[in-house]
């Protein structure tokens, strides 16, 4: 396909090779592309909600993927179809600005679709549909933030955060933790956040993982930390107020370059070698020492010799540290690397308020755990699991709860999960409807339709009957006027969503709806589809 100008300079397309170009037109364009929008949208139906189902994805070289998050589903799916990749790309948006409600907004989009096929068949043109839609979208974002409520929190008092992140959590596969890995996500956005400028960065949170253990020894670090143990086994394993020497030149007497020779032939001559390197190693053991390290960090490994003589004179020395992790520790310690023994100097140290080695379990797995660090609020998320699938589902699921709790940090509003949104905001719309004279009150109608699909997949998926749940909590939230009434997916015997502490932010779910009505307007724009047949 080119484009080319005519005389006038207008614009027109050059389509080459005509005949083996497959070309979609008018309706025929939007229903196909509707088509497989609402087919990726049916994959992820089925994972929404506390009692979603997970997926199993095997990547090409035969790496499996166990996953309930919506983003991730779509990313390890191979999709072809271009409108399918817009549905990925919906839910990576959704991911990249809220980090939760990845599933929830391609069900929707994919309603939106279904319910715009109705109307372009009953024959409305699809622009109109498209205006109604974005009318209703508005509605419904209006609506949100009059049923939500701001919750006060503060250093002390992290309830509200802890709740919302629970809500979060109890859809994916970790819920059995949902408790403690949602406190431990709080705990660490309130660590890095500024509560006054309300803002979080999360880089400022690693996520590391390690096999062993269990999921209940996830834990949060003050701190760093690395994969590495002292080098002999007697050194002192909890050092406080540790300054550290971060040292890139090895523990050991120069080697002799090329070109030169040492002739030992003689028993003297051997014992002067062995007094000389002894003293080299002693001096550099005194460099440190005078400088007021109490910790070495070393690049270089080094030998028995030099270990011992450490280990003697009590210093503590870790070796074989890789040069990002000994950046890391240089940054969160405010010291400084240092390539030559000459050059080390007191004000180039590191400091921490906590040194100290961990074992775990039976394994002999031993880590460093650098914590108070002088010049970093740096924290680490320290994820265990019984294995590697496990560990890194959990790591997905800590990357939602930290992004809920940053959202509620940058905008304390919350309004009620559970569907009870969605049904609030349909019978919003709903009523809005009537006050349209023109062709857009079928289309608004139609998006409120749309909105029932969310608590109504939840109903499914939970094994209730659809249709009579939801029927019956709509009725009960319009005798009430309870916003807060929607599906009780685990069967606690109530409905109210405030009762069982189900609750989303405010931002995460407006930006559902508006991204959602985005993507949905856009393929309805579209009424001319032109591809190769072959390549
Ligand atoms: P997403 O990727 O969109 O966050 P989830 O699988 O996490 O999808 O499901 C989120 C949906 O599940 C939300 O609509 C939320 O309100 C609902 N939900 C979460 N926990 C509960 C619960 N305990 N009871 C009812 N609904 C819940
Ligand atoms: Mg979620």
């Amino acid at each position: 396909m080119a484009l080319a100008f005519d005389e006038y300079g207008r614009p027109f397309i050059i389509l080459r090779e005509q005949e083996s170009k497959s070309r979609l037109r008018g309706l025929d364009a939007q229903k196909s592309n509707i088509a497989a929008g609402v087919a990726v949208s049916r994959i992820l139906r089925t994972s929404l909600g506390p009692k979603g189902m997970d997926k199993m994805l095997q990547s090409p070289d035969g790496d499996i993927t166990i996953t309930n998050d919506g983003a991730t589903i779509l990313e390890q799916m191979d999709i072809d179809n271009q409108i399918g990749k817009l549905m990925v790309e919906l839910s990576r948006s959704q991911d990249y600005e809220i980090g939760d409600g990845t599933t929830g907004v391609v069900v929707l989009a994919g309603a939106l679709l279904e319910q715009a096929e109705k109307l372009l068949e009953r024959g409305i043109h699809p622009i109109r549909v498209a205006e109604g839609f974005e009318i209703s979208s508005r509605i419904a974002v209006d609506h949100l933030e009059q049923i939500s409520h701001k919750f006060d929190f503060n250093a002390t008092n992290i309830e509200p955060l802890v709740q919302t992140c629970m809500t979060t959590l109890s859809s994916k596969i970790v819920n059995r933790c949902k408790r403690s890995l949602a406190e431990i996500a709080v705990k660490a956005v309130m660590a890095v956040a500024d509560l006054e400028r309300k803002d979080v960065n999360l880089d400022l949170i690693k996520v590391e993982g390690k096999v062993g253990g269990k999921l209940e020894d996830t834990e949060l670090i003050y701190g760093i930390i690395v994969d590495k143990d002292m080098s002999h086994p007697q050194m002192p394993k909890h050092i406080e107020d540790a300054k550290i020497a971060i040292l890139t030149c090895p523990f050991e007497p120069p080697k002799p370059k090329t070109k030169h020779k040492v002739d030992i032939d003689t028993v003297e001559k051997f014992q002067t070698l062995r007094k000389q390197e002894q003293k080299y190693f002693d001096d550099m053991v005194q460099r440190c020492k005078d400088v007021g390290a109490t910790l070495v960090i070393c690049q270089w490994g080094f030998d028995d010799e030099a270990n011992h003589l450490l280990m003697h004179r009590n210093l503590p020395a870790v070796r074989w540290v890789g040069g990002v992790e000994l950046e890391l520790i240089a940054i969160a310690t405010g010291g400084r690397i240092v390539p030559r023994f000459q050059e080390l100097t007191t004000e180039k140290l590191g400091k921490a308020g906590l040194v100290r080695e961990k074992a775990f379990g039976t394994t002999k797995d031993r880590m460093l755990y650098i914590e108070h660090c002088a010049n970093s609020r740096a924290v680490t998320v320290f994820i265990r699991g019984g294995n590697k699938m496990m560990i890194e589902e959990t790591k997905r699921s800590i990357h939602d709860a930290l992004c809920v709790a940053r959202n509620l940090i940058r905008n304390n509003s919350i309004v009620y999960g559970g569907g009870a949104a969605e049904i609030s905001c349909s019978i919003a719309v709903e009523a809005a409807a009537d006050k349209y004279p023109g062709v857009e009150q079928y289309a608004i109608r139609a998006f409120a339709d749309a909105l029932d699909s969310v608590p109504m997949a939840l109903a499914e998926n939970s094994g209730l009957s659809c249709i009579e749940t939801l029927s019956a909590v709509k009725a009960q939230q319009i005798k009430e006027k309870n916003p807060c009434c929607g599906i009780d997916c685990n069967d606690t015997g109530t409905n109210d969503m405030r009762e069982q502490n189900v609750f989303e932010t405010l931002i995460g779910k407006q930006q559902q709806m508006l991204l959602a009505t985005q993507v949905v307007k856009m393929i309805l724009k579209i009424d001319d589809v032109i591809s190769p047949t072959e390549y």
